[in-house]
């Protein structure tokens, strides 16, 4: 693999699409397994999470339903400061058992939101599978289920994560090369 260059940053090969594969269906091996009775909503965070997702959901074998939300920030006129709106999410999700499906987790804070915004929907159960996790930088004390992979505090892109935009599209993924 070659090192890439998305606008001024370069980045250096890090893992590989086999062992992302290999990792992916593990992951849908277990859920196939935990949840196999529960026909559970798969609520698929865009953009990032596109990739994983396809590769995730050919290997789930249960029946289920899957669903692409997108999470939106304005600043509310309230004291709260900046609310989290979901977007795109036409099921009927109450009483259901819920999969997030996140491409990363980094301080937990995005995944937090939105587990706050489900819980109000009165779910059955959320469930949450991110194919990456940062444990160093994560903050929170929301049990991750599926973790494909664990990975030091590192900025990395390609499998469907960006930087600026660029980059989502490469299969392997790559680590900023800090040189
Ligand atoms: P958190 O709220 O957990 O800190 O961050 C979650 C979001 O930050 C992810 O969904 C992703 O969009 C972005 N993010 C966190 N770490 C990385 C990374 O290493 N690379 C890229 N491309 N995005 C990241």
């Amino acid at each position: 693999m070659q090192r890439v260059t998305l606008k001024d940053k370069t980045f250096v090969p890090y893992i590989t699409s086999d062992k992302i594969l290999a990792s992916v269906k593990v992951m849908a091996q277990k859920i196939n397994a935990d949840l196999s009775d529960d026909m559970p909503l798969f609520l698929v965070v865009l953009n990032g999470s596109f990739m994983f997702a396809a590769d995730l959901l050919k290997e789930v074998t249960i029946p289920c339903e899957i669903c692409f939300i997108k999470l939106a920030s304005y600043h509310g006129t309230s004291s709260t400061g900046t609310v989290t709106e979901m977007i795109g999410l036409t099921e009927e999700i109450k009483g259901r058992t819920v999969v997030v499906v996140e491409d990363i987790v980094d301080t937990g804070i995005t995944l937090e939101k939105l587990v706050t915004l489900l819980t109000k929907k009165e779910v059955k159960q959320i469930k949450v599978a991110s194919f990456l996790l940062k444990p160093e930088a994560y903050t929170k004390t929301l049990k991750i289920d599926y973790v494909g992979m664990e990975i030091p505090n590192e900025f990395v892109v390609g499998y469907g994560l960006d930087y600026d935009g660029l980059g989502r599209n490469m299969k392997d993924i790559f680590v900023l090369d800090k040189k």
